[in-house]
């Protein structure tokens, strides 16, 4: 699983002043810093972008698709988070921005927030059903999803196994334009405006399931400058199917669970606030909960980094949308164009084998000694976790020396005690002459004569 992970954050070496800022923002402990540069591991890393974020040289970046990769195909549609709609300035409607796309280059727009709506139905259900006291956990973010996979396989059986929004919308959109256009669903480019790392990982790879039905991410922050067009709303353009509110609030902190409306939730947004809480669960100390919905990046979607405002700025503007979406979708026909069959959520998340961190190699007998290793390391470490010798803390030192990644002395408080136990023995050797040079012997021999 882990080699055909393609990581969509990488560094860029060439910038990469080895200032060691990133480490510690890393929810996995995935970066070292080797030789004065920045290296992620493949296997911890679960592009949740907190990286990028720490970065003051702009060394870390994401890969995404840029806009000239919806040429590649003859009927383009634009999948649009309803996080997007945040990005304008009040007063911006949704068919504003549909126009604006359409000046791109895009043939046809899927709103995420009507896909949104379909798999609250189907996480409603599944929540209905549930018979046992472990609280089901949102799938929608990925980073959360492969966060769950990397440090906390035993919770991997409580994902809800749902294609996500994004999956759906795609999916629908592919449905929608055959229909319309009579092109065959390959023709048609379905590309999602990404707000964040994560789903663009979640996009290049089959993370959840067999098949993906989005063939292109493009980030928001590539996006937004090129937008034109926004005077001028197209209002005779027929959506392919107008969202709600319930659909837009998603992409907002706590907007999943009003949907789904669970008795018992809890929603948690913040990388490490989700893996604080996750920690809670594996140990089975949290009761009385059915629904986490869990989101890796502060407030919601609204607070990925490929953003263009602020997260508070994007909620100010999706409140005035709601308010104003409330009344149009109220006027315009709700009725959707699929059938029941076509809304079916798949049940398809391919759960995947889990991912260990690698902490300690395979073997009882290895694992044993490196752990000894481990312990007697540690020990004497100084446990200030001050980051100088590339590993994000005292413990990670200590594990990357056990695993040989490492020297002890690559923390500067044991490459100093060290310097100053050679000091001492140089300055005690220094005083002892061999006899040939040694007065004071040769005059203490005479005397003795
Ligand atoms: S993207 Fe997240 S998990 Fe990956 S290296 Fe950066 S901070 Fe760590
Ligand atoms: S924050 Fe990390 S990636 Fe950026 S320059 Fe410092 S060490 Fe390199």
């Amino acid at each position: 699983m882990s080699e055909k992970y393609r990581h969509s954050v990488f560094l860029k070496h060439e910038k990469c002043s080895g200032c060691v800022n990133c480490i510690k923002q890393c929810p996995t402990e995935a970066i070292r810093v080797r030789q004065g540069k920045a290296m992620i591991s493949e296997e911890r890393c679960i592009d949740c972008g907190e990286c990028i974020r720490a970065c003051p040289n702009l060394a870390k970046a994401v890969v995404t698709d840029g806009l000239s990769a919806i040429e590649r195909f003859p009927y383009k549609v634009a999948l649009v988070p309803p996080s997007f709609y945040g990005q304008f300035k009040k007063s911006t409607t949704i068919c504003h921005v549909h126009a604006a796309l359409r000046h791109l280059g895009f043939d046809h727009i899927m709103d995420v927030a009507f896909a949104a709506e379909v798999v609250s139905e189907k996480i409603k259900e599944i929540l209905h059903k549930k018979n046992n006291d472990a609280p089901l956990i949102s799938s929608a973010c990925p980073a959360v999803v492969r966060l769950i996979q990397v440090k906390f396989p035993g919770l991997i059986s409580q994902l809800i196994p749902l294609e996500s929004p994004m999956e759906l919308a795609g999916r629908l959109a592919k449905i929608y334009a055959a229909r319309e256009t009579g092109l065959a669903p390959e023709q048609i480019g379905t590309f999602f405006l990404t707000p964040c790392s994560a789903k663009a990982s979640a996009v290049k790879n089959l993370l959840h399931q067999t098949d993906c039905s989005v063939d292109g991410v493009i980030s928001v922050a590539e996006i937004f400058p090129k937008i034109r067009g926004l005077n001028n709303p197209d209002i005779d353009f027929k959506f392919m199917v107008a969202p709600g509110v319930r659909g837009i609030k998603w992409s907002m902190a706590g907007g999943e669970q009003a949907a789904v409306q669970a008795a018992n939730y809890l929603t948690v947004d913040g990388i490490r606030n989700v893996q604080k809480l996750l920690d809670e669960v594996d140990m089975n100390r949290l009761q009385g909960i059915d629904f986490l919905e869990l989101q890796a990046c502060d407030g919601g979607c609204v607070g990925g980094f490929l953003n263009i405002q602020s997260r508070f700025q994007a909620r100010v503007q999706l409140r005035w949308l709601m308010k104003e979406q409330g009344s149009v979708s109220a006027q315009l026909e709700r009725a959707t164009p699929f059938s029941a069959e076509e809304l079916e959520v798949k049940a398809q998340i391919v759960v995947p084998e889990s991912i260990s961190a690698g902490a300690f190699a395979p073997g009882l007998e290895e694992a044993i000694k490196i752990m000894k290793q481990y312990d007697l390391v540690l020990e004497q470490l100084p446990g200030l976790d001050c980051g100088s010798c590339g590993s994000p803390t005292c413990k990670a030192l200590a594990e990357d020396v056990a695993l040989n990644k490492a020297l002890e002395i690559d923390c500067i408080f044991k490459l100093r005690e060290k310097i100053m136990l050679l000091a001492d023995e140089v300055l005690v050797l220094s005083k002892i002459l061999p006899p040939s040079l040694n007065r004071a012997a040769k005059d203490k021999a005479k005397e003795s004569d």
